[in-house]
């Protein structure tokens, strides 16, 4: 395999340089770029389109969106894809829906513009090469031609029980094939030729690699777990390392905040930003999400245990946007008081990075669940029944706007999911065809059909028929009766829904109308008639 690469000679590599990074060693500060503005956050959320978006990626998402919103800062969306080889084809436009879906707006990115464009890193492929081989031109890198079998030698060689991941770094790079051992002459009749090659990052001997992370803390590790890291692949493209650090930096990042699966990477970053002279933007790394079942919540859970993992079974199992962002806010995060339900804006004002736990959190479907309902009861009516169209339609029924509206606010504090209105409240768009019978044998009596005659007839003359005119009825017809209330309300209850629970029955029945009542009362009195008892 040749490299596609051209290799650009060092004066205009130099010159291209100090092209792109004018600054560099320098803190860009007093540039009037508002982006250098003190206290201008600019986070990002950089996922790579491998697959459809999960859980934890949109976590990400949303603790760096409430970082930017809290901070009045910016929040952008890089797209990593330079790793060909993972690439999946529809990924990106499903990142970019669920984050739609959320709601989670981004002020930099893909289709958003902004001043630090592009957004993709394959449309930023040529700024990564100059910057590797500055480092090979500054003694920081070096080019490596070794095949992946002198490699595989040098490891079986050097592997033992004290050491069973052999380096390919300090104590093993002098006995390789690359511009430290080679002649320089030889290196670059290698490099004229295309010889495949890498850039690698000259890792330092024994050295301790300390950074703060927001979440945990001091954090520090040593260069001997290192590999003298791979910069510039063989195709010229960047590893994810490489282009990671120059965006966040050529971005003005300020604080980088990803999973906790980053954090063995950034000593890498930071060993390749102090080479740079340029400055490390703050960081946070973010706590696993766990299964119910032990272990890191995967695709199993999803297939196995009908657990929500990707962004679209959330979608397709109808939960709610803003219960799923405050469901997932509070994987790893709590605000350190009572309050559970948060909006969006509530989660803005509440948020801090201090507040993030350094141990894993544990998906809990229940409280999912909760969630979703407890969203539920908070929307306007008039935005549950839109929700709850496509199902409520998909069951047959064709109800109005405002009359499924009438029924999502009577119904919205008992569904679990906007779409339970199609079925658990199908009672509003068709007459039950049958009786709840263990409801029937408790609460149909010998007199029951004879009272909901009468009731109807009543009701019929009514001029109105609002909740509280139709309870006045009834109760006007229990004491003429000479009855209890109850031997008309769960009777009636019945005949209208089919059920022995439900929403209040009076305002039930205002919603579903005078004429659907009568209909439905005269009907029970006839199929149920003088009674089971
Ligand atoms: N592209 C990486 C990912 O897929 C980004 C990690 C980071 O935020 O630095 O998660």
């Amino acid at each position: 395999m040749r490299g596609s690469s051209i290799v650009i000679p060092a004066g205009v590599s130099n010159a291209l340089n100090a092209l792109l990074f004018p600054f560099h060693r320098t803190r860009m500060t007093a540039s009037g770029d508002p982006a250098d503005a003190p206290g201008a956050e600019r986070v990002r959320f950089a996922p790579s389109p491998t697959g459809m978006l999960h859980i934890g990626g949109l976590r990400t998402a949303l603790y760096n969106y409430l970082v930017a919103r809290k901070a009045g800062g910016a929040f952008l969306l890089r797209i990593e894809d330079t790793d060909r080889a993972r690439f999946v084809e529809d990924a990106e436009e499903d990142i970019l829906s669920a984050l739609d879906w959320c709601g989670l707006d981004y002020d930099e990115g893909p289709g958003a513009g902004g001043d630090f464009g592009p957004y993709r890193q394959s449309e930023r492929s040529d700024r990564y090469r100059p910057v590797a081989e500055r480092l090979v031109e500054e003694g920081r890198a070096y080019y490596a031609f070794d095949t992946p079998e002198e490699i595989e030698a040098m490891r079986d060689e050097n592997r033992s029980d004290a050491n069973p991941q052999p380096k390919y770094g300090p104590r093993t790079r002098r006995k390789m094939n690359n511009s430290l051992t080679l002649p320089e002459e030889e290196t670059q009749r290698l490099l004229d030729e295309g010889t495949d090659h890498v850039i690698r990052l000259k890792v330092p001997k024994d050295t301790g690699v300390k950074f703060t992370d927001e979440v945990r803390g001091s954090v520090s590790f040593s260069t001997n777990d290192l590999d003298d890291q791979v910069l510039l692949k063989s195709d010229g493209l960047p590893t994810y390392h490489l282009a990671n650090v120059v965006d966040d930096h050529q971005m003005k990042i300020t604080c980088v905040i990803r999973g906790e699966e980053w954090l063995s990477s950034t000593p890498k970053h930071k060993l390749m930003y102090d080479a740079l002279g340029w400055t490390m933007p703050r960081v946070a790394h973010l706590p696993l999400i766990m299964s119910p079942h032990g272990g890191k919540l995967s695709k199993r859970d999803a297939q196995e245990g009908g657990i929500p993992v990707s962004l679209r079974d959330y979608r397709q199992q109808g939960y709610e946007p803003e219960a799923v962002l405050n469901f997932i806010a509070l994987l790893g995060w709590n605000p350190g008081h009572e309050q559970e339900v948060f909006s969006l804006d509530e989660l803005v004002e509440a948020f801090s990075l201090g507040r993030v736990a350094q141990s894993s959190a544990q998906f809990d479907l229940d409280k999912l669940k909760w969630f979703n309902e407890q969203h539920l009861h908070r929307l306007p009516p008039e935005e549950v029944a839109a929700r709850s169209r496509e199902a409520v339609q998909a069951e047959g029924f064709t109800p109005s706007e405002d009359y499924l509206t009438d029924v999502a606010a009577l119904m919205q504090e008992r569904i679990t999911f906007a779409d339970d209105l199609a079925t658990d409240g199908a009672f509003f768009f068709e007459a039950p065809e049958e009786y709840e019978e263990a409801g029937v044998e408790k609460r149909w009596k010998d007199h029951s059909a004879a009272l909901l005659r009468a009731f109807a007839d009543r009701l019929e003359a009514a001029d109105a028929f609002d909740a509280e005119t139709v309870e006045n009825h009834l109760r006007a017809l229990a004491d003429e009766k000479d009855v209890g209330a109850g031997a008309l309300i769960h009777p009636a209850r019945l005949a209208v829904s089919g059920r022995s629970y439900g929403p209040g029955v009076f305002s039930m029945m205002a919603v579903l109308g005078q004429e659907r009542c009568l209909r439905r009362l005269r009907r029970a009195a006839e199929v149920l008639g003088e009674g089971e008892s």
